[in-house]
């Protein structure tokens, strides 16, 4: 097509799952996004790996949330990427995980579709895959779970949220953002009747070199996160495949970068 007979220049729109943390745990269909974008908006979850592969003249716009500013609004992250299309460039909205699990990625879908500005998504490694494969602890395993949940645990509708029967015999539960919450989300599982001594494990910054697998009984959840001083990101895994693994990183999880590029 003559571009002349088209002056309004069309952007896209590419919303990209950076995968837990480290940068060999991208899909190389998200490595050639990145390597092509004139913009990246990212948020604070994407690691310094990933963030290192960004093409020297992309532009860069955090929407991370920071103490020292508001965090930007979800309508003004779907604005932001509307008006940077609809200028003509390719926007890579880089997420941390996978878009779709708890990443508002589908708000953004939505601000694009409404605006009429082509969008595409591309999957992501969620940090509970990650986190099961580093610290080799499987969600599903035939002598322990057949089910697995992911949820999320911010605080705030905590107890409106009904979790009866994600967790128990033959079930894994995964609880994302629970750190926080910890004390209150083993409470709120002990209440629905779940058994104190039910194993649980943390991960902590998995995939990373410094992750860290904290092992304990859900009685002592809060207690363990208070006592390890666990920091965000970390999972929560409940059920019985929580003993199951290692609590060390893996030699190879530890090499040098890939060679994608
Ligand atoms: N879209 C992301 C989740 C975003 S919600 C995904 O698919 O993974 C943010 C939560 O994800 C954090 O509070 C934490 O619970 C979890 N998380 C993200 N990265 C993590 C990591 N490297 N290790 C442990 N938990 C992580």
């Amino acid at each position: 097509m003559n571009v002349t007979e088209n002056p309004v220049a069309s952007g896209h729109v590419v919303l990209v799952g950076a995968g837990p943390g480290a940068a060999d745990l991208l899909t190389l269909r998200a490595a050639r996004a990145i390597a092509a974008a004139d913009v990246i908006v990212h948020d604070g979850l994407v690691g310094a790996d990933v963030m290192a592969m960004v093409p020297a003249g992309a532009r860069l716009v955090s929407v991370a949330k920071r103490r020292d500013r508001h965090t930007m609004q979800q309508a003004d992250i779907g604005a932001l990427l509307v008006a940077e299309a609809q200028a003509g460039h390719f926007v890579v909205r880089l997420k941390g995980g996978d878009p779709f699990i708890f990443g508002r990625g589908g708000e953004e879908v939505e601000a694009c579709n409404v605006a009429g500005v082509s969008v595409e998504v591309i999957p992501g490694v969620s940090s509970a895959l990650g986190a099961a494969a580093a610290a080799q602890m499987p969600l599903t395993h035939r002598d322990h779970a057949s089910i697995v949940s992911f949820v999320a645990g911010e605080c705030r509708g905590l107890a409106e949220q009904n979790w009866v029967g994600l967790a128990g015999k033959g079930r894994t539960l995964v609880i994302y953002m629970g750190v926080t919450g910890s004390e209150r989300i083993a409470e709120k599982l002990m209440g629905d009747g779940l058994a104190p001594d039910t194993p649980i494990a943390i991960v902590e910054r998995a995939t990373l070199p410094d992750m860290r697998v904290l092992r304990s009984l859900l009685a002592d959840l809060g207690g363990t996160v208070a006592r390890e001083a666990v920091k965000s990101p970390a999972l929560i895994v409940v059920g019985d495949v929580a003993t199951l693994g290692t609590d060390t990183v893996t030699e190879i999880a530890k090499a040098q970068p890939c060679p994608v590029s």
